[in-house]
């Protein structure tokens, strides 16, 4: 077992943390602010070809892996949280459903430009009545003649409404299995059809330069051939998609966890208190080595999720340990890092404000801190 990156893994950290330091740190802040999305980050992340890092080369994609785009988020997230959400959600969430259970014509249509970066897709999942029980969908849709028709809405999708949004995929019932129960499947809607809303973006607590829309499907018509896979098996294909999503959830949020040790580190030994800088006094110390020591073993967990998911082994109860455990230490660090700033950390021009309202999402968006716990019991057979 060897977790020491190779130095191709090496040389694409270095290079997006310079370009997350360089490109996206002097800005990002304006963006926040701003609640605007940021389109000249996004173009150049496609240019360096990050939205393909885990696809292969036949369909656009740069033949990485899914490690690698953790690697990615990890660094990105450890200077703001929403250019890395953005790239998540459009590359695990938005291209990733197509490229696994896509036709070869769905795949020819929509992936060079998503993998490029040219455009994104959204993952509509949740909805306004039901998140964690997502087999809880009302979303409907029937066939008639060669269409689906779609009726109902979808709540909090990322990447639904920018200017390069090119669609979303959704999840609705199309029927009753044979046991009684729902069956659902998922269905490809291109941004711009008749009857497909994308509501104002919601006023969120972090995450503010990126995109979040509430959609709502109202006799919304798309051909018949818009249905991704099998019809019926778009249950087990959200659970497939949240799996992996998890350990790229969790990849950002080690990012954060420690983009807060940074922060914390530089600023205790500028500040003054007392006589000295604070970084001298032992309490800010310890706070700073439980800091490392958390997202330290936070990055364990991911990396050992993701060697098993690439080696083709289960790793459905590692995946939601990784989550549940980023999470819980990237709000504990966000905490902490606002502590050691002081007043300062309640300033919004401080990274670590920024940090700290960013931090809460993830112990809730792609499964809750109490779904990743009921996962982890039933995978030990409760
Ligand atoms: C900024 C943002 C972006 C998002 N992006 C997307 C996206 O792109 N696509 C998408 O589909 N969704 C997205 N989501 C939705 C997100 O995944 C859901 O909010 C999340 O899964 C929780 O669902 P919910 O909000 O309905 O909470 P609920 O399911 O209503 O849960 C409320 C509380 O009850 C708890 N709870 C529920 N059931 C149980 C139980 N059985 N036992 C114990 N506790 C329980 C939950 O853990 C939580 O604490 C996003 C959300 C946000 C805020």
């Amino acid at each position: 077992m060897d977790f020491r990156l190779d130095e191709e893994q090496q040389a694409l950290r270095e290079s997006v943390r310079d370009f997350a330091r360089e490109v996206v740190a002097p800005v990002i802040g304006e963006h926040y602010e701003q609640h605007t999305f940021p389109y000249e980050i996004v173009r150049q992340m496609g240019k360096m070809g990050l939205f393909g890092l885990p696809f292969a080369e036949e369909h656009g994609g740069m033949g990485g892996d899914y490690f690698a785009l953790c690697l990615v988020l990890e660094e990105l997230a450890r200077v703001d949280s929403s250019v890395a959400i953005t790239l998540e959600a459009a590359v695990s969430l938005g291209a990733m459903p197509i490229y696994r259970f896509g036709t070869e014509e769905q795949k020819a249509r929509w992936l060079p430009k998503l993998l490029s970066g040219e455009a994104l897709a959204g993952f509509g999942l949740t909805e306004p009545g039901t998140g964690s029980d997502a087999g809880g969908t009302r979303t409907r849709a029937v066939l008639d003649g060669d269409e689906w028709v779609i009726n109902g809405s979808k709540a909090f999708i990322t990447n639904s409404g920018t200017d390069i949004t090119a669609l979303v995929t959704v999840t609705a019932v199309t029927g009753t299995k044979p046991d009684g129960s729902k069956e659902l499947s998922t269905i490809i809607v291109p941004s711009g059809t008749p009857g497909f809303t994308v509501a104002p973006g919601y006023s969120k607590v972090g995450w503010n330069a990126s995109d979040t829309h509430e959609l709502t499907f109202d006799d919304c018509r798309v051909p018949a051939a818009n249905l991704l896979g099998e019809r019926g098996r778009g249950f087990a294909q959200f659970l497939r998609i949240l799996d992996e999503g998890r350990i790229a959830i969790a990849a950002l949020a080690v990012g954060l966890a420690q983009g807060c040790v940074d922060e914390s580190v530089k600023y205790a030994k500028e500040r003054q208190a007392f006589g000295q800088p604070i970084g001298n006094y032992q309490a800010i110390q310890f706070k700073i080595a439980d800091m490392e020591m958390k997202a330290h073993t936070a990055r364990l967990a991911y990396y050992d999720a993701a060697a098993r998911m690439l080696a083709g082994e289960p790793f459905k109860r590692q995946a939601a340990i990784a989550k549940l455990h980023a999470s819980t230490v990237a709000v504990d660090n966000a905490r902490e890092a606002t502590q050691i700033h002081g007043g300062y950390g309640f300033m919004n021009e401080y990274p670590v404000a920024r940090f700290w309202r960013d931090s809460k999402i993830l112990e809730i968006g792609e499964g809750t801190s109490e779904v990743q716990r009921m996962i982890i019991a039933r995978d030990l057979g409760m």
